[in-house]
């Protein structure tokens, strides 16, 4: 290693790998309360990445980072809901039901979206380099001390940084837990693959709430549909693997099941026949993956570094946007030495996880959910018996429809199926609480009511963790 000039990247109290919503959050909020933050992105944005339609939580998450006037300027197209054409069901699930005002989210087009927040977080005062990749996160000791940078291009350079903590938001590529620590694990639900391309020249799809993600399930997945801002679609396909590669060898290529999937679907068949396929027919796989540790000695992984859920219910930049204000408000607790580092750290490991695992559950029970469908694909979205104990789900699970605080005496197992049953309809009870999916408003543990481990934390207008009263 060598180090770079003097003063190039400078040496920080906290470095975040990565420019996506996760690491944007995490280090606004941090150098708003005036944390030296270094903030290295391998590209450089704006640069493409899927992921457009923000769940009703991103609202909450703009007002907090400070960035919710630039966003809704922009021009993006507003998200007032859902519609999902799910098995026999139609469901038209309008924000407007949830309660409080001005309840919207966006579809966006995410190279815009993440600039804006990228930008933000810049001037908020964030030092970040673009076009550096991290390659390594050096320990000493047994904690995290310091990460070779490499910068290509005209300018070519490398070094070492070093730091208190670092925060890996570098996405699926996962620098400490896919490359270094070896800790991702993938599931074996959710196993699925996703094909997606841009449409121009549609007519409107006029489903649902205005602006609405419209999801139609078919035989081996589903398909999506998210009008943009520039007028143009975004139409995907989500698949089986084994689906996928037995229409792939039938019709010989990765456009063709494309295809062959939209003209299926009455609906998308009647959007792009007048419409134009205007960019390359893309693909991801390989999806829902956990980190055994969040978080270890000078530490935190956030967003998809951490963990990644199959896409059903638009929970990637929520759970990105979350997690980064979780670890924010830890390290702030950490770095002021307000808390025990161990304490602090147990917190984020907990509340993050309980928030993944609840949303785990929530997108196995959906596709349970839709009846009469007992096709391969749909069998295989199912957690198994030993997945669900391993989840730990007795506390999650609590909050995800109301009324359930008559279970808290049953084991994960009774709750699974009860919850399974209650959003089946099946419980005597209406069937309402479906409407919670993609609607879904995930609490942050802000108040002492709701503390983990004895402790909750705080945004406004200090950031950190705070000590509930005994017996909390
Ligand atoms: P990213 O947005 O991936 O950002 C990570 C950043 O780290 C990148 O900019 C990358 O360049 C940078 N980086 C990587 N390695 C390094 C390195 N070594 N050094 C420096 N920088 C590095 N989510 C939704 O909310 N709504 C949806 O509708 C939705 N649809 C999806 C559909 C599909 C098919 C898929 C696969 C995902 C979808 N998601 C959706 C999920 C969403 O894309 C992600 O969850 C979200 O982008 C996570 O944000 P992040 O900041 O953690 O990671």
């Amino acid at each position: 290693m060598t180090r770079s000039d003097a003063g190039e990247i400078k040496d920080c109290q906290v470095l975040v790998i990565g420019g996506g919503p996760a690491g944007s959050t995490v280090s606004t909020l941090l150098s708003k309360r005036g944390f030296k933050v270094t903030l290295l992105e391998r590209e450089h944005f704006p640069r493409y990445h899927i992921g457009e339609s923000l769940s009703i939580s991103c609202f909450r998450a703009m007002e907090v980072l400070g960035v919710k006037d630039k966003v809704e300027s922009h021009g993006f197209q507003r998200k007032n809901g859902s519609y999902y054409a799910w098995g026999e069901e139609e469901w038209d699930l309008p924000f407007s039901h949830l309660p409080g005002e001005d309840n919207h989210s966006w579809q966006v087009i995410r190279s815009e979206f993440d600039e804006i927040l990228l930008n933000h977080a810049r001037s908020e005062g964030v030092e970040v380099h673009e076009g550096v990749s991290v390659k390594e996160v050096h320990f000493e000791d047994g904690r995290a001390a310091a990460a070779s940078w490499v910068r290509g291009g005209d300018d070519p350079a490398s070094g070492v940084v070093r730091f208190d903590i670092v925060v890996d938001a570098s996405g699926r590529n996962g620098v400490l837990a896919a490359r270094q620590l070896n800790t991702r694990r993938f599931h074996d639900v959710f196993r699925n693959l996703a094909v997606w391309g841009y449409w121009e020249d549609t007519p409107d799809l006029d489903l649902g709430p205005e602006g609405a993600i419209a999801v139609f399930s078919r035989e081996a997945g589903w398909l999506w549909a998210i009008p943009l801002h520039d007028g143009t679609v975004s139409i995907g396909l989500v698949t089986g693997k084994e689906e996928y590669r037995a229409a792939y060898d039938r019709l010989g290529s990765r456009e063709a099941v494309y295809h062959e999937a939209i003209e299926a679907c009455p609906q998308l068949a009647a959007l792009t026949k007048p419409g134009r396929l205007t960019s390359q027919v893309k693909s991801e796989t390989d999806y829902s993956y956990v980190s055994d540790a969040f978080t270890g000695p000078g530490y935190f992984l956030i967003g998809d570094a951490a963990a990644f859920l199959d896409p059903l219910l638009s929970t990637g930049v929520h759970l990105a946007t979350f997690s980064g204000m979780l670890a924010a408000a830890t390290i702030s607790s950490i770095l002021r030495g307000d808390i025990p580092e161990d304490e602090c750290r147990a917190f984020f490991q907990t509340s993050y996880r309980q928030a993944y695992e609840r949303l785990l559950l929530l997108v196995s029970v959906f596709y349970e959910s839709s009846r009469g469908s007992a096709s391969h694909f749909y069998q295989a979205q199912l957690l198994t018996r030993k997945e669900r104990q391993g989840l730990r789900l007795h506390d999650a699970f609590l909050n995800i429809v109301a009324g359930t605080e008559d279970l808290v005496d049953v084991t994960t197992e009774g709750a699974y199926q009860a919850l399974s049953a209650k959003i089946r309809g099946e419980d005597g009870g209406s069937p309402a609480p479906i409407s919670n999916h993609n609607t879904h408003k995930e609490r942050l543990p802000e108040s002492p009511e709701l503390a983990i481990d004895g402790l909750y934390l705080t945004l406004e207008p200090e950031l950190g963790l705070r000590r509930a009263a005994p017996g909390r």
